[in-house]
Parts: structure tokens; C-alpha cells; sequence
């Protein structure tokens, strides 16, 4: 673990963001922030270090990805894989390991984004897969892992005594 870490640390840049990119030989190319390929995922192993050791290291690097994803809206398409819901599970993981308030302000604002987002196909609220043209099932690139992000939401905002929009509630229970 503490090898993860030094590696890290080794991409903080001067203000403590983290960044990762598609390619390390080309950092203009995109930014990642999915928890797939990108920073999110890396904020997930860092409060899972942070849940289970004393380890001093991890905190400024989990603050510089909060921040990094924080100063980084970009379009993401919907999924788990590479999509708004992946943010949305680091900031699930901040809430439930963290008790952190802006997260749970985060996870409102992702789950009204991806109410926007959704469609409605034979009665069933689902999303678009990352081809914009098809809707799938699958966890980490169709509708079962959005709708498993806003269960985990429900009972976690349920569970802190904080609520979520009555639309949320409805789609859930749909
Ligand atoms: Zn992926």
C-alpha cells in the first residue's frame, strides 16, 4: 500500500491536485476522472487506506482529488464505468467513510443530473449506454448501476437523517 501511495504522490502537482490522464506521455490528452481509469477510482483506494490504517500520507492526496474533480466538470456520460455515477460512488464512499457534508450535496446534484439524463423506454426509466444510441442492463455500463448508486444514496441519506427529492424516492420504488 505503501507503494500506491509514493506512486501518488509522485503525480500531486504544485497545488496538491492529483491528475490522471489517458495517456502519461501525453498529459494534454484528457483528463480522467472515472473511477474506472481516472482519479475517483484513486480516491476510493485512498479512503480505503485512510478507513483501515493510521496513514498520515493518504489525506492530502484524497484532498487534491476531491478538489481535482470538484474543479473539473466535464461531460461525462452517465455509467458507472466513465460516467457521473462513478464520481457519484466516491462521493457515496466520502459520506459513508468520511461523514463528509459536501459530499452529500454532490451526490444531489449527480442524482438530479442524471434524472435529466434518463429516458423513458417501454415504462422503465433507464439511460443511455456510452454509443448514445442503446440501453443496457449491465452493471458497469447501463441502467442496474445507476439505479445501484441511487439505492445506496436513498439508504445511506435515510440513515444520516438527510433526504433526497421526492423524484428520486419515485424512481426508486418505480
Ligand atoms: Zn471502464
Amino acid at each position: 500500500m505503501n507503494y500506491e501511495i509514493d506512486s501518488i504522490n509522485k503525480i500531486k502537482n504544485n497545488n496538491g491536485d492529483i491528475y490522471w490522464y489517458t495517456s502519461l506521455e501525453n498529459q494534454s490528452e484528457l483528463l480522467v476522472t472515472s473511477w474506472c481509469n481516472g482519479v475517483s477510482g484513486i480516491g476510493k483506494f485512498l479512503i480505503a487506506a485512510m478507513s483501515t490504517f493510521d496513514c498520515p500520507e493518504a489525506k492530502p492526496l484524497y484532498v487534491g482529488i476531491k478538489s481535482t474533480i470538484k474543479n473539473n466538470n466535464l461531460n461525462l456520460t452517465n455509467n458507472q464505468c466513465h460516467g457521473t455515477t462513478s464520481i457519484g460512488e466516491f462521493y457515496l464512499e466520502s459520506l459513508h467513510v468520511l461523514n463528509e457534508p459536501i459530499a452529500a450535496e454532490e451526490i444531489k446534484k449527480i442524482i438530479n443530473l442524471l434524472l435529466d439524463n434518463s429516458h423513458k423506454s417501454e415504462g422503465v426509466t433507464q439511460w443511455l449506454s456510452e454509443d448514445n444510441e442503446s440501453f443496457t442492463f449491465d452493471y458497469m455500463g447501463g441502467s442496474t448501476g445507476i439505479y445501484s448508486f441511487i439505492l445506496r444514496a436513498l439508504y445511506m441519506f435515510e440513515n444520516n437523517s438527510l433526504s433526497l427529492s421526492e423524484k428520486t424516492k419515485e424512481l426508486a420504488y418505480e
